[in-house]
């Protein structure tokens, strides 16, 4: 199937010719002709899958048949849970618009940067704008754009952004729009859960290869390390060196941590840079474009980094922590294996997580063979530390039935 054959105009298919796209992804088979219908759609696509062409060729085309003239009213709002992502869809936005005879105004918004330049950007309006929710929440505050011409919605990585987290924001902003529009939903994964909530949100809509299980990219080779929690850092510097890695991405579960492991690799001549969200938004934008340039080998990471983010020619993606959740598993493995290339996914099982990877494992239908490495074999019994009871031992301590029956038997007395 050729992209010519999805109905895109020859302009968008001059744009995809000079980025190198040949043929449309099975996701952009699939959404590009029902989007440009103006159906709502629901679409699970695995990470790198090219979702954000499923959703912005044909958004493109419906805006440029329609140019506006003079004020440009947003006619189309992306929703996405990062800054960094903010910043990725509206460049490969502005790619895919780059040879429309009528120039579109796509712009990006996020937090964790001044508002000033971002209001006067805006000024004059824009056609498509792609935001977070929290900064699209204080420009509108601001009066410095306005939702009411919006046609389509999109939600980015949907599943974080109906989650709990965003659930106020996300509402104040719907508020805000046309009720009459075309809402499209793109996530790697969809528990049953948001899914419930999609049925409020959309209108009759297309249903793409939707799956409520996580689903694990397939390109992607994955491995289960058996070590000693003190151990890991050692043994990712011997990993680093033996494998051969050209760039890694390592997951961490605290910003500490990421700090942590980046100064200590760093400390043995790798060079490593720490991406989190206490980091200044200068800061954070600087290590990831610096990894992608390949300045650095290293990027140790929070989850931050784990929805979406495109980093072309990944070979490798650490889980140094585990994630907290199954989701979580698939949305950082996601990483690597991007656009058909493959690539290679460890994790790190010491004994306080060993229990919790069996859980991932469980809800992702797999179960993977456990190794371990010499010189830093994991000792066969859990640190004494972890075995003292943590809590009251059940039987020991009295349970409040116990008090009350005391209780009662101490009245009749
Ligand atoms: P996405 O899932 O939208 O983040 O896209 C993942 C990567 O695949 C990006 O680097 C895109 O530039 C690339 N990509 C998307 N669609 C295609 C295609 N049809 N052919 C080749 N590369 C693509």
């Amino acid at each position: 199937m050729s992209f010519a054959s999805l109905g895109l105009s020859e302009h968008l298919l001059s744009s995809l010719d000079q980025l190198g796209y040949q043929t449309p992804t099975p996701i952009q088979q699939k959404a590009v002709p029902v989007v440009l219908q103006g159906r709502d759609v629901v679409a699970a696509a695995q990470t790198g899958s090219g979702k954000t062409a499923g959703f912005g060729l044909p958004i493109l085309q419906r805006i440029s048949q329609q140019p506006a003239k003079g004020y440009r009213p947003v006619r189309a709002l992306v929703l996405v849970p990062t800054r960094e992502l903010a910043a990725q869809v509206a460049e490969a936005l502005n790619h895919y618009a780059a040879q429309l005879p009528e120039r579109l105004k796509i712009e990006a918004v996020f937090g964790g940067v001044s508002i000033n330049p971002q209001m006067m950007a805006l000024r004059g309006g824009c056609d498509v704008l792609v935001a977070t929710p929290g900064r699209l929440l204080d420009l509108l505050e601001n009066n410095a754009t306005d939702l009411r011409g919006v046609d389509s919605l999109v939600l980015d990585e949907a599943d974080r952004m109906l989650d709990l987290g965003f659930a106020d924001e996300l509402g104040w902003i719907l508020e805000e729009l046309p009720a009459k529009r075309q809402t499209l939903l793109f996530s790697a994964t969809f528990p049953e859960a948001v899914l419930k909530l999609t049925e409020q949100l959309l209108d009759n809509p297309v249903h793409i290869e939707v799956k409520t299980e996580s689903t694990v990219a397939e390109l992607v080779e994955q491995r289960a390390i058996e070590v000693d929690r003190t151990n890991r850092t050692m043994l990712l510097r011997h990993l680093i060196d033996q494998e051969n890695w050209s760039r890694v991405l390592v997951f961490v579960a605290s910003r500490r941590g990421a700090n942590n492991v980046a100064m200590k690799l760093a400390k043995y001549g790798i060079r490593a840079v720490a991406l989190h969200g206490e980091l200044t938004q200068d800061a954070r934008t600087k290590a990831l474009a610096e990894f992608k340039k390949k300045k650095f080998q290293v990027l140790v990471a929070t989850d931050l980094a784990s929805r979406g983010i495109d980093i072309a020619q990944l070979p490798c993606v650490v889980n140094y922590d585990l994630p907290r959740s199954p989701a979580d598993y698939v949305h950082r493995i996601g990483r690597t294996a991007r656009a058909g290339e493959s690539g290679l996914a460890i994790s790190f099982i010491d004994h306080e997580s060993d229990a919790h990877f069996k859980l991932i494992e469980k809800r992702s239908r797999q179960t993977l063979s456990r190794e371990q490495i010499a010189g830093f074999e994991r000792s066969p019994e859990p640190p004494a530390e972890l075995e003292k009871p943590k809590g009251p031992v059940k039987g020991k301590r009295k349970s409040k039935k116990d008090k009350l029956r005391e209780a009662a038997a101490r009245q009749q007395k």
